[in-house]
């Protein structure tokens, strides 16, 4: 198995070469706000999981925002479970999944939320911004901007990685980890 493990140091990094648009706007959110609503937590932090970031790395991650925020005595009591809990480390147990693009299109992100699937979520304007922030112009810009309006948004996101990568993506983008993977891939080729 080609498994990447990401390692916290590298995370900025590796969000700006690897991240899909979705990953790297709550990235974002979380530096600026020192926040993420639950359903921003839930979304990144298991895509982070699943793109192999350990648990204590997790936890150091989260609390180094969250403690600017809200303190790290509040971190520790009201969220750090959570971060355990989707680690499969309290209540049932249970080993939870990374969101599929699916699952991610069809959620309906609230006022101060950030997840979601930007191709779906966002305006035009700010999505055009985010893609010149990734280095996508011209042509390209043009034609992922084509695909959203007819709402294909994986899609738009698959030409996304196109345009950033100089390669093309015949097995089209469907997983955030997928993206990641693909990504990662292409630039340790
Ligand atoms: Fe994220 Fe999938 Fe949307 Fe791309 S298509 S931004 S990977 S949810």
């Amino acid at each position: 198995k080609d498994a990447v493990e990401i390692s916290l140091k590298d995370i900025d990094q590796l969000a700006k070469s690897s991240f899909p648009l979705c990953m790297r706007h709550m990235l974002d959110k979380l530096r600026e706000n020192h926040h993420l609503k639950h359903g921003g937590r839930m979304q990144f932090g298991l895509f982070l999981k699943g793109a192999g970031l350990k648990l204590e790395d997790a936890l150091a991650f989260w609390r180094a925002e969250f403690s600017q925020k809200v303190g790290s005595e509040r971190f520790d009591k009201e969220y750090a479970y959570s971060i355990r809990h989707n680690y499969g480390k309290e209540g049932k147990r249970t080993d939870y999944t990374p969101y599929s693009c699916q699952k991610i299109i069809s959620a309906t992100p609230g006022v101060g939320d950030h997840h979601g699937c930007p191709y779906r979520h966002f305006g035009d304007e700010n999505l055009r911004a985010a893609l010149n922030k990734m280095g996508v112009g011209g042509h390209a810009l043009e034609e992922i901007m084509d695909k959203v309006k007819n709402r294909h948004y994986q899609l738009a996101c698959t030409l996304t990685f196109e345009a950033t990568h100089g390669v093309s993506c015949d097995s089209g983008i469907n997983h955030p980890n997928q993206y990641f993977s693909e990504s990662q891939k292409v630039l340790r080729a």
